[in-house]
């Protein structure tokens, strides 16, 4: 995997708005900014690809039956996890 350089504040605050972009939910006007920065900007083309792909991932994958075995061992964590809080949040009890 190629190593990108830091992102800029400019392409922070694109970050936000490429899942909108992606989505096509940008003005023309701003879609064509968008696009203009990432084509002259490696960590945003990049990331905007990743997202792209990563989209297209779960959008193929929103059909698909998540298996009993996932179920049940989201369900233990879960509630695993509920008790830690609920035993966080108790107040301690004196003596
Ligand atoms: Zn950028």
């Amino acid at each position: 995997m190629r190593k990108l350089k830091r992102p800029s504040a400019r392409c922070r605050a694109l970050f936000i708005e490429v899942s909108q972009y992606l989505d096509g939910d940008v003005s023309a006007a701003r879609r064509r900014a968008i696009e203009h920065h990432i084509a002259s900007c490696a960590c945003c083309a990049t990331m905007a690809e990743r997202l792209r792909h990563t989209i297209a991932a779960c959008r193929a994958a929103a059909g698909s039956a998540v298996p009993r075995a996932v179920k049940l061992c989201a369900a233990k964590r879960i509630q695993t996890l509920l008790a830690q809080n609920a035993a966080r949040q108790r107040p301690a009890v004196e003596p």
